[in-house]
């Protein structure tokens, strides 16, 4: 994790190329404000309003403030897909179905489904 002040970010934003408009820039104490900027979270951050999940390489969080949530940077990564083992039984998580019954053994074969 690193902290980075307002003022900082201002001087990382010209650095990287943008153009700020002094006339909207925080100014006097706010430039002080400081915010975190930390790995993400591998299942992506959670927005409470709309329960979805975005996934970015980092996230920020207003040092402070940190029970405000967190501001996902940048382009949005896909997030892996919850891998769980099946069980060989119908007893498998995902309600497997019977595919196939052997008449001898009785051994029974399993259709697994994915998780959505
Ligand atoms: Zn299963």
């Amino acid at each position: 994790m690193i902290t980075l002040t307002v003022a900082e970010i201002m001087d990382l934003a010209v650095f990287a190329g943008l153009t700020l408009n002094s006339r909207f820039n925080p100014t006097g104490d706010d430039l002080e404000t400081e915010i975190d900027i930390q790995a993400a979270h591998p299942d992506g951050a959670l927005d409470e309003d709309t329960g979805k999940r975005t996934k970015t390489r980092f996230v920020a969080v207003m040092t402070d403030y940190p029970e405000e949530g967190c501001m996902p940077l940048g382009p949005e990564l896909p997030i892996a897909p919850v891998t769980r083992e099946h069980e060989a039984s119908a007893a498998c998580w995902c309600g497997p179905e019977i595919d196939y019954v052997d008449p001898d053994t009785g051994a029974t074969v399993y259709v697994h489904k994915q998780a959505q």
